[in-house]
């Protein structure tokens, strides 16, 4: 019966989103701003820039500023369309280099238009000109660019790209982290939109509600994530952004995901999986975020609004950056200190929540209660000590070459060597009962089993001191939600051949 309600229910949703165009909601919360913004997608009535249009446009400034701007193909998409990656101002080895990228949604325009946005007012306004003395700044305006093309979320094969990065199944993907991780950015900004209609939204309210915010800020809670990380977005890199927002009438909020399960609605608050950008870009020591902005789905509607509060954020971005520049470095210098123990299992603190939404029905803002699963509060529940190294037998390199992808060096055994061990042994197994992007995952439980062992010459050796040590971690631990094992890179059976060195002894 409650099946039923609730198909009823989006049903009537749908006809009320239809009917009402979504437009009234837009005229009277997010009225679009009447400001010049000189891109591609301007310069039309429909659509959105595309590929040969955002290659002109970049190549107009490269001709125009030849010294202060140039851009590298970074690989291809599947429907081979090279990928750009724009570099602006002075590679200077002390400043500080950010990088961020749009588009990695195909449907999530606003992200792509605010980077060209930027991009132009980088080179071409007075007040901003300085920003590239100060910073070493990379931008992959279209990350998905078959996607970008038909407005789909999805890479042409059907997956989500921001699922893809631990698993790396993906070219496109590749390509992002392999050159993301040779500009070794200390901050990372993944700009998206996001849908604020949505049917789980039906149950609330007359008839369904909509999101209120213009965006929403996703970082990550994950604890293997180096804790300062967190703390410095909060307290350095939110507030000036948020006086920015208020200042212009934009309205914000931490990101908030919705889940359909057994009738009922779940919100989660943070980003605590590393087969996404946000919690990815953190486990390798760099200041990470995901800005959310209100878009998908409703075309060009509010279209300027979208792509300035992006801008915006971006702008504020840069300055908070160039103002806190060594407190910045230091902080990541900090986060090489790694503790004793990882998370491998861990909860997150559930509560109840007043979300402010948008009454569909008579557009007024009201009150909804929901269940809050917290991923900015996460508490620990199976930890484990944290090896001095990993070793990976030889035959396993499709593990290595991935983990290289992932920015970790990897050495090799010199010849063959007795060390005392710790080796994984399954005691529980079984797949997932739904797919996730194409396949089942192997969910495992294990137990460490103490061992004297030689390992061969040619075994891989994975240090633990260097920066991006805790995506291994989050990879080669066989629990790991987002792990090779899970997501099937490797076979259960082959876990035996990953071990644990945890005596604090160098080799
Ligand atoms: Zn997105």
């Amino acid at each position: 019966m409650r099946f039923f309600t609730f198909i009823i229910s989006t049903f009537i949703f749908c006809i009320i989103v239809h009917a009402q165009d979504s437009k009234k909601i837009s005229e009277k919360y997010f009225p679009d701003f009447n400001i010049d913004i000189p891109t591609p997608a301007f310069d039309k009535k429909k659509g959105f820039t595309n590929y040969s249009e955002m290659m002109l446009f970049l190549n107009k400034w490269c001709e125009k500023y030849p010294t202060k701007i140039s851009y590298q193909f970074i690989g291809k998409s599947q429907k081979e369309k090279k990928i750009p990656m724009v570099f602006i101002g002075d590679d200077n080895l002390d400043n500080l280099k950010v990088c961020f990228m749009g588009g990695l949604h195909g449907n999530e325009p606003a992200s792509t238009e605010s980077m060209l946005f930027l991009i132009r007012n980088l080179l071409e306004v007075d007040t901003l000109k300085s920003i590239s003395n100060s910073l070493n700044i990379a931008i992959i305006p279209m990350a998905n660019i078959d996607g970008y093309e038909k407005q789909s979320r999805y890479a042409s094969n059907g997956e989500d790209l921001n699922r893809d990065h631990t698993k790396l199944s993906n070219q496109e993907t590749i390509a992002i982290k392999e050159s993301i991780n040779k500009f070794s950015p200390d901050v990372m900004v993944d700009f998206h939109e996001y849908k604020p209609y949505r049917a789980d939204f039906v149950n609330f309210g007359e008839y369904g509600t909509t999101s209120m915010y213009d965006c929403m800020f996703l970082y990550s809670g994950n604890l293997n994530v180096c804790p300062t990380i967190k703390t410095v977005i909060e307290k350095t890199f939110l507030p000036p952004a948020k006086l920015k927002l208020d200042e212009n009438g934009l309205k914000y909020h931490n990101y908030l995901s919705s889940k359909h399960k057994n009738n009922k609605i779940y919100f989660n608050l943070g980003s605590v999986s590393p087969r996404s950008s946000a919690t990815s870009f953190a486990l390798g020591n760099t200041i990470s975020m995901l800005m959310e902005i209100r878009g998908v789905g409703l075309n060009r509607n509010s279209f300027k609004r979208r792509v300035y509060t992006t801008y915006l954020l971006a702008h504020s971005f840069l300055k908070t950056s160039i103002d806190n520049s060594e407190y910045i470095q230091s902080i990541l210098k900090n986060c090489n200190n790694f503790p004793e123990k990882i998370t491998i299992k861990y909860k997150r603190e559930k509560s109840n929540y007043k979300l402010n939404m948008i009454d569909v029905y008579n557009n007024d803002i009201i009150d909804v209660d929901i269940v809050l699963n917290n991923g900015l509060k996460c508490e620990n529940q199976t930890t484990r000590k944290r090896p001095f190294y990993y070793f990976i037998d030889k035959d396993l390199s499709v593990v290595t070459d991935k983990l290289k992808i992932l920015g970790l060096n990897i050495d090799t055994l010199k010849f063959d060597e007795l060390f005392e061990l710790e080796s994984y042994k399954i005691i529980s197994q079984k797949k997932s009962s739904v797919k996730f992007q194409g396949f089942y995952e192997n969910i495992v439980s294990t137990t460490i089993v103490k061992e004297q062992k030689v390992l061969k010459k040619g075994t891989f050796v994975v240090p633990m001191d260097q920066r991006k040590s805790n995506l291994a971690v989050e990879t080669l631990e066989p629990e790991m939600l987002s792990g090779f094992l899970r997501f099937n890179v490797i076979e259960p059976n082959d876990i035996q051949k990953i071990y644990r060195y945890t005596l604090n002894k160098k080799l």
